[in-house]
C-alpha cells in the first residue's frame, strides 16, 4: 500500500512532461493518491494527454492571479470530492526581460507579476482552500537556491522565491493550530518550459554539475518523491520548512 493511499490531491503547475509539477503528480499517484489537476488555459493541449495517463477525471483550468476563478475551482473541487487532502503549488512566472543582466533593472509591472504569480497565488490558494481542507491536509510548494544567495539572471525571482519561502512559514503556523501542514521543495535546476526563460540556464546547468557533492543534477523524479513523503502522513511533524533536493549543492561554497 502506498504512502498516500486513499488521499485526495489537487496539482497545480503541470505545463508539460517536463514540469516539476508532472514529476509530483506521477508520484502522488504511484502512493496512492487520486489526482485533481488544474491549469492555465494556454497549456490546454498538452494536459488532456497528461491527464489521461494520470486517470485524472478533475481537470480545471484556473488563472491563479484571479480570485473569482479561484473560487470557482473551489467550489467545483468540493462538489466533485467534498475535503481536500493534498495541494501541490508547482507556479511561477517572472518575464523573460527580467531574468537577464542587471537586476536592478526590473520595472514596477514586472516586479509586480512576479510577486504575483510566485507568490500571492500559494497564499491564495491556502486561503482559499483552507475551507474543505480536512484536518491532516498538506501542502507543498517549489522554490529554488537563487533565494537565499544571488544566482546570475534569476533576478527577481531570488527575490519572489525569498517571500514565498517566508510566506510558507507564516501560512505554516496559521495552518498549524489546525494540524494541517506546509513546506517548501527546494529543486536543484531541471530543464523545464520556465527554466528555458532564464538566461544562461543551459551553462548553469552544466556548472553546477561540477559543484554537486552527488556529481549529478536532479530531475522531476526526485522532486516527486520528496514531495510525497512531505504530503504524506510520514511527515506529520515537519511544516514551515524548506527541503533541498539538490544533490548538497546548497551545502558547497566552492
Ligand atoms: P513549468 O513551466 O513546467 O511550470 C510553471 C507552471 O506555472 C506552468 O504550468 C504555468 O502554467 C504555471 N503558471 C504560471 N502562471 C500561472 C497562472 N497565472 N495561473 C496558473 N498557473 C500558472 O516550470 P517548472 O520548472 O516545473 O516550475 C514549477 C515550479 O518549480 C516553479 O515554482 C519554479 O520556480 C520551481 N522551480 C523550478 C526549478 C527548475 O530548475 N526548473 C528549480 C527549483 C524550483
Amino acid at each position: 500500500m502506498g504512502i498516500l493511499e486513499g488521499k485526495k490531491a489537487l496539482v497545480f503547475g503541470i505545463a508539460s512532461n517536463l514540469s516539476i509539477a508532472y514529476g509530483i503528480a506521477k508520484q502522488l499517484k504511484a502512493e496512492g493518491a487520486v489526482v485533481a489537476l488544474s491549469y492555465a488555459a494556454v497549456h490546454e493541449k498538452r494536459i488532456k494527454s497528461i491527464a489521461e495517463e494520470l486517470g485524472s477525471t478533475f481537470v480545471e483550468e484556473c488563472d491563479l492571479s484571479n480570485d473569482d476563478e479561484i473560487d470557482n475551482l473551489v467550489n467545483k473541487y468540493e462538489e466533485k470530492f467534498g475535503k481536500i487532502d493534498i495541494i501541490v503549488h508547482s507556479v511561477a512566472f517572472a518575464s523573460r526581460e527580467a531574468l537577464s543582466g542587471r537586476f536592478m533593472e526590473v520595472t514596477r509591472d514586472d516586479f509586480r507579476v512576479a510577486m504575483d504569480i510566485s507568490v500571492y497565488t500559494l497564499i491564495a490558494v491556502v486561503k482559499k482552500f483552507e475551507r474543505i481542507m480536512s484536518d491532516d491536509a498538506s501542502v507543498v510548494t517549489l522554490s529554488y537556491y537563487g533565494s537565499e544567495k544571488v544566482v546570475p539572471n534569476y533576478n527577481v525571482m531570488g527575490v519572489a522565491k525569498a517571500a514565498l519561502e517566508a510566506a510558507v512559514r507564516y501560512l505554516a503556523v496559521d495552518l498549524g493550530k489546525n494540524g494541517k501542514r506546509i513546506n517548501a521543495v527546494s529543486a536543484g535546476p531541471i530543464k523545464t518550459l520556465s527554466a528555458a526563460g532564464i538566461s544562461g540556464f543551459k551553462s548553469l546547468l552544466s556548472s553546477n554539475e561540477q559543484r554537486i557533492p552527488l556529481g549529478r543534477n536532479v530531475d522531476i523524479e526526485d522532486c516527486g518523491n520528496l514531495a510525497a513523503f512531505l504530503l504524506s502522513p510520514k511527515a506529520k511533524n515537519i511544516t514551515g520548512s524548506v527541503i533541498y533536493v539538490d544533490g548538497g549543492f546548497n551545502i558547497t561554497a566552492m
